[in-house]
């Protein structure tokens, strides 16, 4: 995968296999121990926080050691085969463990697990448990089973399960920005992409328990939340619609005092607008990201809404995949070039200065030389503040595997994707030194990762920016930095208040 170094935080490069720690808690599997590695995508990520939540439920502790643990999970991602492959090889380096601790359990969560079922044990002796992403619950039972000397599989998918009564643990957390799952699985049928395969049909989660858990992350200091889902414009929770009612004293920093729930509205839907209305107005000091939006699905209603609201932020991460109509419909995007160009001339007139950023597959099948141009006067059109571009990888059982040959040649793809790639880099430089000059609103994040003389945080726009340390502001606070100078991924300069 050569994808560009862009602040998108639904896929963050730097936190692949990363370990995740909790508090430990009592019950009958106390004091053993837990690690769990995940891959991938946000979603992966937060799922991973729901099992770490059921296990510690059951008295299990996280250990970021895997040497130390009794039960090591590796949540796993399918969208590529390079994603798989890296598991794969993972998986090996945990064979020393097992020699060493034959009680050890080794589970496979997520996609690869989904999409794999029982073959994995096949073809992985280690493995002891697979897990899909719908069945998490039932995690218990099946690490009781292995205890008792079985392998264990449940790869169920549900039509219902969105976990929205399990309060998921925050690991590894800055304390400032949390995922919130929405929705979960796709009803796209992409016809490159595993998905809807792997993490079944499409459902919403209950938005007041969406609003509790964001407004529970405010009252715990967190001051961002995105909102994620695979096409989040398509969230619908059908009745009943929960109004947000502000009651008096709504300076007050406790959040859940000012807001409660009004009338149910009977017959009316709640869709992804009214959505990040409810979420924006639990407090203004709560910022609202959220991803992943569908160029069929986003509404000029969404824009507007986004427009309203200051904390809702301008940025819009907007796939396109490809710039050619035919490539688009052999890809089964339902949208063509026209439409797309129409969503985001929407987006310039309903939102000034919006940050946008897209997904790009180079050398799908039968893609021509022309084919390819079209996606590079698309991001002339665009000019996008960052882009995630991929070499098409054909997975087994999607649409595009059954129906076309992938034919386009490695080296074709890989140039492809170096002039794209190049071409990002262009105008991501561009849309920073834009930048120079202005005053942005930053969320202090932290400190910076090469100097902790350095603060670290985003702007409204989603641009990670650099600016000294100070006595007067910190992590979890907003600050106003004048912009001196960028790099194409970095914007740096100086606190002006
Ligand atoms: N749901 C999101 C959407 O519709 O844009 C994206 C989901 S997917 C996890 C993230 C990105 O991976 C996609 O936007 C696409 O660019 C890329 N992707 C998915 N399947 C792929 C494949 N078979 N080969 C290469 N890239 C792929
Ligand atoms: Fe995959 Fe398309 Fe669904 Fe995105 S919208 S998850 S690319 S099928």
């Amino acid at each position: 995968m050569m994808d560009l170094e862009i602040p998108d935080k639904t896929h963050d490069e730097s936190r692949q296999g990363e370990a995740l720690v909790l508090e430990p808690a009592a019950g009958k599997n106390n004091g053993r121990k837990l690690y769990i590695e995940s891959y991938g995508c946000a979603m992966n990520f937060s799922d991973s926080e729901i099992v770490a939540s059921i296990l510690a439920e059951q008295g299990f502790e996280t250990t970021a050691d895997h040497n130390l643990a009794d039960v090591i999970f590796i949540n796993t991602c399918s969208i590529r085969e390079n994603a798989e492959q890296r598991v794969r090889n993972r998986l090996k380096e945990f064979t020393v463990a097992k020699v060493r601790n034959p009680g050890l359990v080794v589970g496979v969560l997520g996609c690869m697990a989904e999409r794999l079922k029982s073959k994995f044990l096949e073809e992985e002796k280690l493995v002891d448990v697979v897990v899909g992403p719908d069945a998490y619950r039932n995690l218990p039972e099946l690490i009781d089973q292995v205890d008792s000397g079985q392998k264990a599989v449940n790869v169920l998918l549900s039509r219902e399960e969105t976990y929205a009564d399990i309060s998921p643990v925050r690991l590894n957390s800055n304390g400032i920005n949390a995922f919130v799952s929405i929705m979960r699985g796709c009803d796209n049928m992409c016809s490159f992409c595993v998905v809807p395969f792997t993490r079944g049909r499409e459902r919403s989660r209950d938005p007041k328990s969406i609003v509790a858990e964001c407004t529970d992350l405010f009252n715990k200091g967190y001051r961002e939340v995105t909102l994620l889902g695979q096409n989040v414009d398509s969230y619908k929770w059908k009745q009943p619609h929960p109004t947000l009612s502000k009651g008096e004293g709504s300076d007050e920093p406790e959040a859940k005092e000012v807001l409660s729930f009004g009338e149910d509205l009977g017959e009316a839907t709640t869709n992804f607008a009214n959505l990040l209305e409810l979420v924006a107005l639990i407090n203004p000091d709560l910022r609202v990201r959220f991803s992943t939006s569908h160029p069929k699905d986003i509404t000029d209603d969404v824009l507007y809404t986004i427009n309203r609201y200051e904390n809702i932020c301008n940025y819009i991460h907007l796939p396109v995949q490809s710039g050619n109509s035919r490539i688009l419909d052999m890809m089964n995007r339902t949208y063509d070039r026209e439409w797309y160009i129409n969503r985001i001339d929407a987006i310039r007139r309903i939102i000034p200065d919006c940050a946008i950023s897209t997904d790009v597959i180079t050398g799908f099948c039968t893609e021509t030389d022309e084919e390819h141009h079209d996606t590079v006067t698309m991001m002339d059109y665009v000019k996008y503040d960052f882009a995630y571009m991929f070499k098409y990888s054909e997975r087994p059982g999607t649409l595009a595997a059954k129906r076309y040959a992938d034919d386009i040649p490695e080296e074709v793809k890989q140039k492809r994707l170096a002039q794209i790639v190049a071409k990002q880099q262009e105008y991501s430089f561009y849309r920073m030194q834009a930048r120079i000059g202005k005053v942005e609103k930053v969320l202090i994040e932290g400190y910076s990762k090469k100097s902790d003389k350095d603060y670290c945080g985003r702007s409204d726009q989603n641009a990670m920016v650099i600016f000294p340390v100070g006595d007067n502001y910190k992590p979890g606070e907003y600050v106003n930095v004048l912009i001196e100078r960028s790099t194409s991924a970095t914007l740096i300069g100086v606190v002006v208040d």
